[in-house]
Parts: C-alpha cells; sequence; structure tokens
C-alpha cells in the first residue's frame, strides 16, 4: 500500500485531501500540529469506515516537531511515496506590502514557505525509497504574479503577505523539481481553488471536497505526469 503523509490534515482542505486518497487505497498520515486534533480527525474517518489512516504531530514552523514526525514514520513505513505541504495560514486581512507588518509577513512565510521547504527536506531520504515518489505544494492563484501584474484583475485580492509566500512556494517547486529532473520524482504546485475553509472564514466558493479532489489528481501523476508545473484542475496556471 503506498504511504502519504499531508501536512495540515486535521481540518479543511488537508482532511478532504486525506480522506479522498485512503478511499482510493492509500495508507494516509494526517499531520496536525496539534495532537488531539489530530486524533479527532482519523477518529472520524474511521467512524466512515476509513481504516487506513493515522496521524502525526507536525508543526511544520518547528524544525524539531517535523525531525521527530520523521523519526516517528520511520520505524512505520519502509517508504514515503507522496509527501502533500498543504499546512497553511492566511495571515489576516489587509496585506498591503506598503503598510503591512514586517513581523506579520514573516509569520505568513514562516509557514507557508519556510515549512513547506523544511518538511520537504527531513522527508526527502524517506521519498527517495519510493519508486514514484510525489510533492504537491499546495499553492494559490494568489501566488501567480501573471494575474497579480495583468490589468484585468486590478482588485484581484489585497492579501499580499499571503500572495508573496505562494509565489515563493512556487519557485521552490519549480527549483526543487529542476534539482530532481534527472529522477522520478514529480513535484508540483497546485492551486485547489477558492474553497470554504477556516482560512477564508468559509467564504470560498467550492467545497473542500472538490478542493481536494485536484490535490489528489496530481498526488497521483503516473511516470508521465507533469513536473515542475502550477497547476489547477484543468492544467496550468500562469506563474
Ligand atoms: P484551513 O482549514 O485553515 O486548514 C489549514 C491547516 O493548516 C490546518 O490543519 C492548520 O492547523 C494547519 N496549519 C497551520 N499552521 C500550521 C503549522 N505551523 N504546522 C502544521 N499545520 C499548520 O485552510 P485550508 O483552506 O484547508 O488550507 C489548506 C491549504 O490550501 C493552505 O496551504 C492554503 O493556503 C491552501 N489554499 C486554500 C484556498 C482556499 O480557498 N481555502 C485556496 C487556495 C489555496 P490548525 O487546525 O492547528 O490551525
Amino acid at each position: 500500500m503506498k504511504t502519504v503523509l499531508i501536512t495540515g490534515a486535521n481540518k479543511g482542505i488537508g482532511f478532504e485531501t486525506a480522506k479522498q486518497l485512503a478511499q482510493s487505497g492509500y495508507f494516509v498520515y494526517l499531520g496536525s500540529r496539534d495532537k488531539i486534533k489530530g486524533h479527532e480527525a482519523v477518529e472520524k474517518l474511521k467512524a466512515s469506515g476509513i481504516d487506513n489512516v493515522d496521524c502525526i504531530e507536525i508543526d511544520v514552523t518547528n524544525i524539531n516537531s517535523i525531525k521527530s514526525a520523521r523519526k516517528e514514520l520511520e520505524v512505520k513505513v519502509k517508504q514515503l511515496d507522496v509527501l502533500i505541504n498543504n499546512a497553511g495560514i492566511g495571515g489576516g486581512q489587509a496585506q498591503n506590502l506598503s503598510t503591512g507588518e514586517i513581523e506579520n509577513l514573516r509569520k505568513v512565510f514562516d509557514t507557508n514557505f519556510f515549512g513547506a521547504v523544511q518538511t520537504t527536506q527531513q522527508f526527502l531520504s524517506l521519498l527517495k525509497k519510493s519508486n514514484e515518489p510525489r510533492i504537491v505544494n499546495v499553492s494559490s492563484g494568489l501566488g501567480s504574479l501573471t494575474i497579480h501584474s495583468s490589468t484585468q484583475n486590478p482588485n484581484y485580492a489585497i492579501y499580499d503577505a499571503y500572495s508573496c509566500s505562494k509565489t515563493a512556494l512556487n519557485a521552490f517547486t519549480v527549483l526543487l523539481a529542476k534539482e530532481f529532473r534527472n529522477t522520478n520524482f514529480k513535484i508540483n504546485s497546485v492551486t485547489p481553488g477558492y474553497t470554504a475553509t477556516d482560512l477564508n472564514h468559509f467564504q470560498g466558493t467550492q467545497t473542500p471536497e472538490q478542493a481536494a479532489k485536484v490535490i489528489v489528481k496530481y498526488a497521483t501523476v503516473d511516470k508521465d505526469g507533469p513536473t515542475g508545473k502550477f497547476l489547477k484542475e484543468d492544467g496550468e496556471v500562469d506563474w
């Protein structure tokens, strides 16, 4: 059975992604920075008849927490087939870069960018043991510089700290995919679409189930699938 680790899987899009991957036959480790919330999420899945799940405590901003999670997983699995860097924060509204607090910018980057980078670094040795390793970095249309610089989208959103962090995450995707281009890794940024979750006070227009389908699609690509791309449900997003 292939194994998956999803960060921030105790709720929202991460939880639904865990559910769908487990239903399609993967063994899924639900990452949660809060142990109790992680257990509750697993119990919820088990109550609906999904048994191939477990939780793992992981705070992506804390290197010791990530290392502990890796050690825990190393004794449970021979290899990790899929890593989904899903954990993310919005950072609050009204994030104009001209006036926004630098501390807020750092905080958002800490989770959305550095969190994904350091989690990936720590789990690479386990991913390399897979025949078909996959990494999905859960990005956002707000990370697209093309969209922000288009005059067609002048009011796209004032969510600048978040947007910058997702642009940086996209750069990480491209550069890591380049580093691994002669291997069997597939590494992509995926935008799940505007989804009703805690992140946006449930203002999103689609369901977590719909969002998770997009992530599952690219977490399970075969050897001919894309790598180093920024993807949405029906194809590529302009960087
Ligand atoms: P959500 O419901 O707020 O879930 C976010 C998850 O990330 C939660 O499990 C949260 O844990 C976890 N998390 C936050 N900081 C963490 C940390 N330091 N370490 C580990 N886990 C942490 O939001 P969501 O919408 O499902 O977001 C999931 C991903 O989708 C994010 O990367 C987000 O940027 C992306 N995305 C969302 C949308 C949208 O419209 N919702 C659109 C595009 C992209 P706690 O429960 O402990 O807070």
